[in-house]
């Protein structure tokens, strides 16, 4: 019979937490500073790779069975899952890179979109600002839905409202896409742990949101169909009508005194203020 882990963590396991989802963090934080045209996604991946090493962690990516790099770097029309590599960034490329550490057997998972700087169509660029804009507004609707949500169907409601108030992507005229074969998860001594979380609607209301639950809120969004498939690879996921794709993500905690975001070193303050929600530290 299968163990199952609780959904729920302990003060203690949710303390063993932050250290982990800072160093995600900071690896994030490198990569973005080092994001300019010219560089390729490979190199990105190593900035990555040595900040968390630098902090005696290691990549949980890498933990992963057949993956091999510290990061995933989608580029345009990648969504997700792209393999960092010989690719490199053009101005006005919009880039989604995702990143996370185990540091004494706990985990972090987050990831960020970046809009390549430099000489580009302006139009373009807007536009897929615009879609990088809704993806992580509707990750911060979601992690603000956490705080008093009953059910995890209720954040799933507050991620899809947010993301369908965006309205017509600039580039499709269509509403944004939000994939359904990719969701976020639980996390916590494993990168990927019970329950799934969607980021759309479903006539199951979800497991009860109560303290002690840590969740990685992860919304995947495209300007135009939410249609995708797997690239030759096996690993990048890529939308069938060649529009663009972002990510956003960060793992969340909530605890007795209220929420707070491992994967940012501010816990959410600047993400949660409009939604009048003060984060607050676990320890
Ligand atoms: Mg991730
Ligand atoms: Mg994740």
């Amino acid at each position: 019979m299968a163990f199952r882990r609780s959904l729920y963590k302990s003060r203690a396991q949710l303390e063993a937490m932050i250290e982990p989802g800072l160093i995600t963090a900071a690896s994030l934080a490198a990569v973005r500073a080092a994001v300019r045209p010219g560089i390729s996604t490979g190199e990105l991946d190593a900035i990555a790779d040595r900040v968390i090493a630098d902090r005696g962690a290691e990549s949980n990516f890498k933990l992963v069975r057949g993956y091999h790099n510290t990061t995933c770097i989608s580029v345009n029309d990648q969504v997700v899952h792209g393999i960092p590599g010989s690719r490199v960034l053009q101005p006005g490329d919009i880039v989604s890179i995702d990143a996370g550490a185990q540091y004494r057997g706990w985990n972090g998972d987050s990831a960020i979109t970046v809009i390549v700087p430099g000489e580009a169509d302006s139009a373009l660029v807007d536009a897929r600002q615009a879609l990088s804009d809704v993806t992580e507004g509707s990750m911060w609707a979601g992690v603000a839905a956490m705080a008093t949500a009953k059910h995890l169907g209720d954040i799933s409601a507050a991620i899809e409202d947010h993301i369908l108030a965006g309205g017509p992507s600039v580039v499709s005229g269509r509403p944004y896409g939000i994939l359904r074969e990719y969701v976020g998860h639980g996390i916590g001594r494993k990168m990927h742990e019970s329950p799934s979380l969607f980021n759309y609607r479903t006539s199951d209301r979800g497991a009860e949101v109560r303290p002690g639950l840590v969740l990685a809120i992860e919304p995947m969004v495209t300007a135009g169909s939410d249609q995708t498939y797997v690239e030759d690879d096996d690993w990048t996921v890529t939308t069938t009508d060649g529009s663009d794709g972002s990510h956003w993500e960060h793992s969340v905690a909530l605890h007795d005194g209220g929420i707070w975001v491992l994967t940012a070193p501010d816990g959410g303050a600047a993400g949660l203020a409009p939604y009048g929600i003060t984060p607050a530290p676990i320890a």
